[in-house]
């Protein structure tokens, strides 16, 4: 029965331009099972484009290949792929094993392509192994063998699935005479068995055992001549069983495709195989991950920051009006500009009730009397409101302990609307006279610990009042302590306005001054509603450019602008990060795949389907996505813990808030951009043609 019959084969190779060369011209010759053929000729006859047409590796020919009676020109892609993976085996010259593969992994492959079972490829491939004498190897890689064995191997592999026909080019090429003798008794063992085996070779001396020897010249059959003479390997001696039968073959069962977690395996492998690249690459992937993860915790801890600030400072009836002055905190002068004058306070109060009356609004700001509204207060820029003092009391450890002097940042008076609610001492009271409350700063300047706040309360330290040329020292009991999370690690007082004044009028009586007591540089309006509130304070921020919200308000405001540029800049920087990070992975599976196209040919030719390829490589850009996603992880735990400490030992509080989605989500994205990069790369995989991808060096 012909298993193989070609009609007027011919084949032309395109070259530059519009030339032509013809490989094979009129080809016509049948084989049948059992044969064992010698194809001889010359270095580029042709025999090669031979075996490749015959494999169903190279369709672009003219002339019929009859497979079993059946066109090969009629088989769709899907049947060529399962005709290159059962119907045929290959072996080439150059082994063509898979590296990074063991041996029985390299001969399970074409079983793998067709999902079986584990345990039933460990059992046909060791046994096709123990025949082939490699029993003791199947755990070693390739290039642990010797040349015989590495083509034992790929023999193993092209029987592995019963094929009918075996296609060695050049099989002994590499090997020497002592070796070749015994890898033309296996392939002559198979031929006996009743496979049909073409092997291609120079020698006529290997040609000499087989049936058959045809013979080509410039792309002619020159010469078929079948030995009368050819003896059958005596049966008993056979190492290869005899099975194939057409009857076994049809029953086989319906066999899959490779399956999602064997290619995973498969890519798992690869990126072992080169793991020094792909944890190099993953690194480069997880610090853009890492820059992405600390942007959203420094987004969401700052907002935290400042949300929680603000909570505590606004009070949606109270508005409050500062006015704006530039130029640098430090400088005492800057403060004169901030002072609201009596009559600055007449005009804006006229201003907002005229406002009010032409909105129909019925409140009145007043300014005195029994329903006044309107509270002064007073802040300074920045550092110059003067220091504390503390002497703490003579132990018998410490009997002459030294006096601490801190100075006091900023100094606020207690806006109206405060409440115990900004107390963080649970015991202590909103300060009034004789009193000041201060920061979380006075623990450490007192020589607190954190758990000791209460013992803060009704502490004595003496004030010292410095505003310019006005110098009073007062001795004072601190209250309580105020939560003011953003500048918690700066002394900040704050001080009942009242006594202030009644300070500032003693300080400028013993400096000799009049006593006009305080400027306010803050206002607050206590308002009946919300509505009013927003009617004003829209007006204000509308026609008074020169006035602003309270000192709080301010910095408030500051803090979210800059934090709204510094959010803008870090997604614009995270964002190119990863437009680079997806870059590098496309380089790097581009270049795997330049590096695997000899693989590639090899899975081609034992029959991968296209998909199977892309598959392989879109698991191998799926695990670099999840290898970076981890590596990005474990960076940023590290790179955030290392700034968490760093910020609370300089600021007093860690703006990062890391949250498990922020993970979550960088670990979707790493896979995400590692597998569109890996797009292309698998694609351009699936598409490669097998014969030249065999011919890669
Ligand atoms: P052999 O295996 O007998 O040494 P080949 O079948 O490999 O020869 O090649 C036959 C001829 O076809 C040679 O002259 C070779 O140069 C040419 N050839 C093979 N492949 C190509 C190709 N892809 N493009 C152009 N010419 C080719
Ligand atoms: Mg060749």
């Amino acid at each position: 029965m012909k298993v193989l019959e070609l009609i007027d084969v011919n084949k032309e190779y395109k070259l530059a331009g519009k030339e032509k060369f013809k490989a094979l011209s009129d080809v016509s010759v049948s084989f049948e099972r059992g044969e064992l053929v010698s194809i001889i000729g010359e270095s580029g006859s042709g025999k090669s484009t031979l075996m490749n047409l015959i494999g169903g590796l190279d369709s672009d020919y003219t002339g019929t290949i009859n497979i079993d009676e059946i066109d090969l020109k009629t088989f769709k892609d899907k049947q060529l792929d399962d005709y290159r993976k059962k119907k045929i085996g290959f072996v080439f010259q150059s082994f063509n094993l898979i590296p990074h593969l063991s041996i029985l992994e390299n001969v399970t492959i074409p079983l793998t392509l067709s999902n079986v079972k584990e345990s039933e490829k460990v059992e046909k491939a060791t046994k096709l192994l123990t025949k082939l004498g490699l029993e003791s190897q199947i755990r070693k890689k390739p290039t642990q063998l010797s040349g015989g064995q590495k083509q034992r191997v790929a023999i193993a592999r092209a029987l592995i699935n019963d094929p009918d026909i075996i296609l060695a080019d050049e099989p002994t090429g590499a090997l020497d005479s002592t070796t070749t003798g015994q890898i033309l008794e296996i392939l002559k063992e198979i031929a006996d068995d009743g496979k049909l085996v073409i092997m291609v070779t120079h020698s006529e001396k290997v040609a000499k055992i087989s049936s058959r020897i045809v013979e080509i010249a410039d792309g002619k059959i020159i010469r078929d001549e079948k030995k009368a003479d050819y003896m059958a390997t005596p049966k008993e001696e056979r190492i290869i069983e005899e099975k194939t039968s057409a009857e076994t073959k049809k029953v086989k069962k319906k066999e899959g495709h490779l399956s999602l977690w064997s290619a995973l395996k498969l890519s798992f492998h690869n990126m072992w195989a080169s793991k020094t690249k792909n944890i190099l690459m993953a690194i480069g992937v997880s610090i853009s991950l890492m820059s992405m993860i600390l942007m959203l915790s420094f987004g969401s801890g700052l907002t935290g920051y400042i949300t929680a600030t603000a909570g505590e400072y606004s009070n949606p009836t109270v508005v409050s009006i500062s006015k704006k002055a530039n130029g640098n905190p430090l400088d005492t002068s800057i403060l004169e500009a901030l002072k609201f004058t009596e009559h600055e306070v007449q005009t804006l109060t006229d201003e907002i009730n005229a406002l009010l009356e032409s909105k129909e609004n019925s409140f009145r700001v007043i300014t005195d009397g029994e329903n006044k509204n309107l509270e002064y207060g007073f802040s300074t820029p920045t550092i110059s409101a003067g220091t504390v003092v503390y002497k703490p009391e003579s132990t018998e450890e410490e009997p002459n302990p030294e006096e601490k002097t801190e100075q006091i940042f900023y100094t606020y008076t207690t806006p109206p609307y405060y409440n115990e609610t900004h107390l963080v001492t649970e015991s202590g009271h909103i300060s009034g006279e004789n009193e000041i409350m201060l920061s979380k700063a006075a623990l450490k300047f007192l020589g607190l610990e954190n758990s000791q706040i209460e013992e803060v309360v009704g502490k004595e330290v003496t004030l010292n009042i410095n505003f310019g040329d006005i110098k009073l020292s007062k001795q004072v009991t601190i209250s309580a302590i105020v939560d003011i999370s953003l500048f918690e690690s700066m002394m900040v007082m704050y001080i009942d306005y009242n006594f202030l004044n009644d300070c500032v009028k003693e300080a400028q009586v013993a400096n000799g001054y009049e006593a006009t007591g305080l400027s306010p540089t803050q206002l607050y309006i206590q308002t009946d509603s919300e509505q009013t509130t927003d009617l004003i304070n829209n007006y204000i921020e509308k026609n008074r450019k020169d006035l602003a919200g309270s000192v709080e308000e301010q910095l408030e405001k500051m803090f979210s602008e800059m934090l709204n540029t510094f959010s803008i800049a870090l997604t614009v920087i995270a964002g190119i990060s990863l437009a680079v990070a997806l870059i590098m992975i496309l380089v790097v599976l581009y270049m795997s795949v330049s590096e695997r196209t000899r693989e590639i040919g090899v899975l081609k030719s034992i029959g991968a389907r296209k998909k199977d390829i892309k598959l392989i490589f879109s698991m191998e850009s799926f695990l670099v996505g999840i290898l970076s996603g981890l590596v990005g992880i474990a960076l940023t735990l590290l790179t955030g813990g290392i700034l968490s400490i760093v910020f609370n030992s300089l600021l007093g509080f860690a703006p990062i808030n890391m949250l498990w989605y922020y993970f979550a989500e960088a670990m979707l994205i790493s896979v995400v951009i590692s597998v569109v990069a890996g797009l292309y790369p698998s694609a351009k995989a699936a598409k490669l043609d097998p014969v030249e991808s065999l011919r890669h060096e």
